[in-house]
């Protein structure tokens, strides 16, 4: 059994805490190995190896920065696989989603390689006579990132190749249910040339996490998670007067109108519902079938549910795998059957569902669910598992209605091929990220990724130009040299010209 240490200062180390948790592959229901779970002086520790390390990282030429930053994507292309193998073994997904994962993740490396251009500031001659104003941007110091299980490469690479490109210095905090990739991305980053403390990682939980909030030589915050721990991160980082930017959780509808193509819509509805066992931010978990589309949109994607290959997500045959852990199994089948009692329709039931050679993993089948109501549990919980709830609706301003009355707004998205009703959606939908005949609408890494509502609390999304606006801060000079005889001229009011 392994013990997954932290990485401080350029090198890994056990820290002073006696505590750890375990490790489990999903696939087997197995304890795999053991994270350790940092006290509040191992993340002091790691806070100040960063914060020692920013005086001179701050201080690097960006053409420097940019050398490291391309050397990096190079090791990280060149180990694709070797992070998506440690992805599949402590999350579950099937390999081929955790490679697409990885090169997710590469993409915000790639646009971060252009930050010489991405910070560059603005000028302005000859504002009034004999002076110049002119803005730049400088990075905050140490940051710190701490990050869900469901994308344990993808989601801190939204993160520290963006605050590190701009100059600042990185505390990652993984979750501790999927940790060893991160050790593996800290030593990509030592040999792409970053000097030690710059990138640091220490595991662990609550006491790790609140120990960042508190420290006051963390300048600014970013939390991806559910929404209960987002709105507690940004409650006590801001208050301890740090810039922070809290992603939360979400429950993505899409809509199926009657005119869209079925069997195009219903393809896509699967992938975006069961991918990953549904454990993306993104993933459709509510389908809103609008007029006539209801039975056709059931038929169609209960069909596709039940052909699903679900088995480990190292087995190449595998198109979905399990879940994270045992509590996540049994709370998702738990939501399911509180449906069913509520007066929903279960048409595929995944509950129960038994991989030969692998009885005691963490799988629960695809399931859907028809007849849904927003007052059930099964429309009301953010359930991230392969869940798909069908919803009716009669008109797309009622379907509409139906999506802004949730809480969240991480994603939406509409099946049509009516491009006024496409622009009336795009329009009237309270949601960060909207998708016309794409269920999964994840911006690029050159856009802003982020939601409205319940799934964001902050006001900057992540990566894209949003990001580096979050992991840097504006000055603005004013500049004047006066030729001798022009020496005094000071005004004591404000010039009109
Ligand atoms: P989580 O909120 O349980 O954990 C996220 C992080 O917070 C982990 O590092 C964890 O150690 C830490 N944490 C957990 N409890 C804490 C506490 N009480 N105090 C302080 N820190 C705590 O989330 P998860 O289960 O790892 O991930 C799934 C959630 O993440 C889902 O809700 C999903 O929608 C959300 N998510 C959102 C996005 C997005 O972009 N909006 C992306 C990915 C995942």
């Amino acid at each position: 059994m392994t013990t997954i240490e932290h990485w401080v200062g350029g090198h890994t180390t056990a820290g002073r805490s006696a505590r750890t948790a375990p490790v489990f592959d999903p696939a087997t229901g197995e304890q795999q190995g053991e994270v350790r779970l940092a006290t509040r002086d191992d993340v002091a520790d790691a806070v100040g190896a960063a914060d020692r390390a920013f005086e001179d990282w701050s201080q690097t030429s960006l053409a420097r920065r940019a050398k490291v930053l391309f050397a990096f994507r190079e090791l990280v292309n060149a180990h694709a696989e070797e992070l998506a193998a440690l992805i599949v073994a402590e999350h579950g997904k099937v390999f081929s989603d955790a490679l697409g994962e990885v090169a997710r993740g590469q993409e915000v490396i790639e646009f971060a390689c252009g930050i010489p251009h991405l910070v560059k500031g603005e000028y302005s001659d000859q504002v009034s006579t004999g002076i110049d104003s002119f803005s730049f941007r400088e990075p905050l110091g140490v940051v710190a990132g701490i990050t869900p299980f469901n994308f344990p490469v993808m989601v801190p690479m939204w993160m520290h190749p963006v605050a590190i490109a701009c100059g600042n210095t990185f505390v990652l905090k993984p979750s501790e249910r999927d940790p060893s990739a991160s050790n593996l991305v800290a030593e990509l980053w030592q040999r792409a040339g970053l000097p030690d403390g710059v990138f640091n990682v220490v595991h662990g939980d609550k006491e790790a996490v609140d120990a960042l909030l508190d420290d006051p030589r963390v300048s600014a915050v970013s939390f991806v998670g559910s929404t209960p721990i987002a709105r507690y991160i940004h409650e006590r980082g801001t208050a301890n007067g740090k810039r922070v930017q809290a992603l939360g959780g979400a429950k993505n509808h899409a809509i199926v109108l009657p005119d869209a193509d079925i069997g195009f819509a219903a393809e896509h509805l699967s992938a975006a519902a069961f991918g990953s066992a549904g454990e993306r931010c993104m993933a459709i978990s509510a389908a809103v079938a609008v007029g006539g589309a209801g039975d056709a949109v059931v038929e169609a994607v209960s069909d596709l549910a039940r052909a699903v290959r679900v088995g480990p997500g190292r087995d190449a045959a595998s198109e979905m795998g399990p879940v994270v852990t045992r509590a996540a199994q049994e709370r998702i089948e738990s939501i399911v059957t509180a449906g069913e009692q509520q007066g929903a329709q279960v048409r595929v039931d995944g509950r129960g569902y038994v991989v030969p050679g692998h009885e005691g993993g963490f799988f629960v089948g695809p399931t859907v669910v028809d007849r849904v109501t927003s007052e059930m549990d099964v429309y009301r919980e953010e359930i991230f598992g392969p869940v798909l709830s069908v919803v009716r609706a009669d008109t797309v301003d009622e379907a509409i209605a139906f999506i802004n009355a949730n809480p969240y707004g991480n994603g939406t998205a509409i099946f049509t091929n009516s491009g006024e009703a496409a622009r009336r959606f795009q329009r009237g939908v309270k949601v960060g990220m909207i998708g016309i005949n794409v269920p999964v609408p994840v911006p690029m890494a050159f856009y802003s990724f982020g939601g409205w509502k319940d799934s964001l609390f902050g006001d900057k999304h992540v990566h894209g130009p949003e990001g580096v606006s979050f992991y840097t801060r504006a000055k603005v000079v004013t500049s004047r040299w006066p030729v001798p005889a022009d020496a005094s001229d000071a005004t004591f009011h404000f010039r009109s010209t």
